[in-house]
């Protein structure tokens, strides 16, 4: 993807097919259908691509066992389905997991285990594994350091895992490739009409303030948790579509949970899911559901979030987690579709469903739903799209669709760190051994070697230090005070292939650790 080349088409003025706001989980799916449907494609994210919720979730490609406690069923199934076609179709990005739900109360066997059988039922043939009920001793060799006090045992199932923001800048390259121009850093300022319709939009371009004028036949709304302020841009009196629900995340070292499976808690002492998981080499403790007036684009945890997490992980830990032994905070908000009348509360009954919503003037938003359907959403985004202007009716391939990077589960693994970039992978390799410079790493805490930071400078349209530290790889979230550490040397190799001078490399660091401080906890800032 090279960002100077999109900015020159964007500026050629020329109509597009289908014009998208917005570069996280949805929008960038809806221009991976659009582009391999044979559209002429633009996307424009304001910030990075996956800047917004899409690189704050819990990284599970799952069905939801809790939505099918809520009776949600056609959301299980449809989710389970994504979830077997994402592997199929990135299994770079995505592997399987071993979860335990822990038994503590003797009714809590038969109750999970058949409602995780119903899991598997569901998921038919896509099932990963069937889950099985495990004794006292079988949950504490899987998980050895779980609280063992009045534990009777387990239940096991299995979901996928994956790395959300490596999807997103694949699903951005996958796009590119069929012809799509994804352009990061271009914020939408107002849209355009012609005879009461939409029919384009007007962007800038947020390193050089420079204005594009945008014509489309179609134009989407992907903005997640800010698609209210696009939908007012086309009607300054549209209902609110979406009700921001924030979610925070805990991270701590590895040693709290040893064993290679999750822990699922089905139920905390308020009724949530909590979720406690192995990733990258480090664990992540989530999540909460605190619905929230405004839409922020870099939340921060609240302090009852932090606590009810740090007292519910510690029920289940042997060890419990303390304050100081927080490597990292990360937030982020849900774009939940709001629902007459459920404004504001409990948002964890608030379904996880998408919507797709027409205004009168032809604006098409897309709200709500979850990364595991990413792909179904574009698909019925796209459905409606054509539905509604001249577009040729050119049928969804992406079931199919083999994603960049795409390598087979059987080749020769790649050094860790390299994994999610697939078989792009060997190209990094490259570079690594054409400068032994590169082959060292970001931090000597973390596996990504520095050929990432040209690599993503590159090819991923990195442009910043936090692009690098918090999404091309993820060392903001797995441990921010190593991601303060790593970053005058990461200012350092982007500042080259950007051929930045020293004021911005300084520039850089600066804002960098102004930002990851927000990512530890008060007490330890
Ligand atoms: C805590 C938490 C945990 C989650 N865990 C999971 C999980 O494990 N599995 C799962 O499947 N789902 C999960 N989800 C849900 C999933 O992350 C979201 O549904 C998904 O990321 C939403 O993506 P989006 O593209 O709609 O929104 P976003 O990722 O927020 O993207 C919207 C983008 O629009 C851009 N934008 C806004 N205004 C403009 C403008 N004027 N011009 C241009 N661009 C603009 C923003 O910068 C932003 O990048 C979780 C969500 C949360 C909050």
């Amino acid at each position: 993807m090279n960002r100077n080349h999109f900015l020159e088409q964007l500026a050629a003025e020329e109509p597009w097919d289908v014009a998208i706001i917005g570069g996280g989980a949805t929008g960038l799916g809806v221009a991976v259908d659009a582009a391999t449907r044979g559209f002429r494609t633009l996307l424009v994210e304001a910030d990075d691509f996956s800047k917004g919720t899409s690189s704050r979730s819990t990284k599970l490609v799952h069905g939801g066992v809790r939505y099918l406690e809520q009776g949600d069923i056609p959301l299980v199934l449809e989710a389970l389905r994504e979830r077997g076609l994402l592997h199929r179709n990135a299994p770079h990005l995505v592997h399987h997991l071993s979860f335990i739900v822990p038994r503590y109360q003797w009714w809590e066997g038969p109750f999970f285990g058949i409602g995780l059988k119903v899991y598997d039922a569901l998921a038919g043939k896509l099932n990963l594994a069937p889950s099985r009920l495990l004794s006292r001793e079988e949950t504490i060799a899987r998980i050895p350091n779980i609280e063992s006090e009045n534990l009777l045992g387990g239940v096991e199932y299995f979901d996928g895992q994956f790395d959300d923001a490596r999807l997103a800048i694949t699903l951005a390259r996958t796009a590119a490739h069929h012809g799509a121009t994804m352009l990061n850093y271009v914020r939408v300022t107002a849209l355009k009409k012609s005879a009461g319709m939409v029919s384009g939009f007007v962007c800038a371009d947020a390193e050089t303030g420079q204005q594009y004028d945008v014509s489309a036949r179609v134009v989407i709304n992907a903005t997640g948790i800010f698609s209210d302020d696009i939908r007012r841009m086309d009607d300054s009196l549209a209902p609110s579509a979406v009700q921001p629900s924030q979610g925070v995340h805990l991270v701590f070292d590895r040693s709290f949970l040893r064993g290679d499976s999750a822990i699922m808690v089905p139920h905390t002492d308020d009724g949530r899911v909590l979720f406690v998981i192995p990733w990258h080499g480090r664990v992540l403790v989530g999540t909460t559901d605190t619905p929230m007036t405004q839409p922020e684009i870099e939340p921060r945890a609240l302090d009852t979030e932090i606590g009810f997490i740090l007292r519910n992980a510690a029920r289940y830990l042997a060890r419990d987690p303390k304050e100081s032994d927080i490597l990292s905070i990360f937030a982020g908000q849900r774009p939940l579709v709001r629902r007459p009348g459920k404004d504001g509360t409990a948002t964890k009954t608030v379904s996880r469903n998408h919507e797709v919503l027409v205004s009168d003037a032809g604006l098409v938003t897309i709200v709500g739903g979850k990364w595991t359907t990413y792909r179904k959403m574009a698909e019925d985004t796209m459905d409606h799209a054509i539905m509604l202007t001249a577009l040729d009716d050119n049928p969804c391939v992406t079931a199919d669709l083999q994603l960049h990077g795409w390598r087979s589960p059987n080749a020769t693994a790649l050094p860790s760190g390299l994994t999610e970039f697939g078989s792009d992978g060997a190209a990094i390799l490259t570079l690594m051994n054409d400068d032994p410079e590169l082959a060292c790493p970001i931090h000597p805490a973390m596996p990504y070697p520095l050929a990432v930071i040209a690599w993503a400078a590159r090819h991923e349209a990195a442009r910043s230090v936090e692009d690098i530290l918090s999404r091309r790889t993820r060392v903001l979230l797995l441990d921010a005070r190593v991601a303060i550490e790593a970053a005058p040397a990461v200012a350092q190799v982007l500042a080259r292939e950007l051929g930045r001078d020293d004021a911005w490399t300084q520039a850089q660091v600066a804002a960098f650790s102004a930002l990851a401080t927000g990512y530890l906890h008060r007490s330890q800032s």
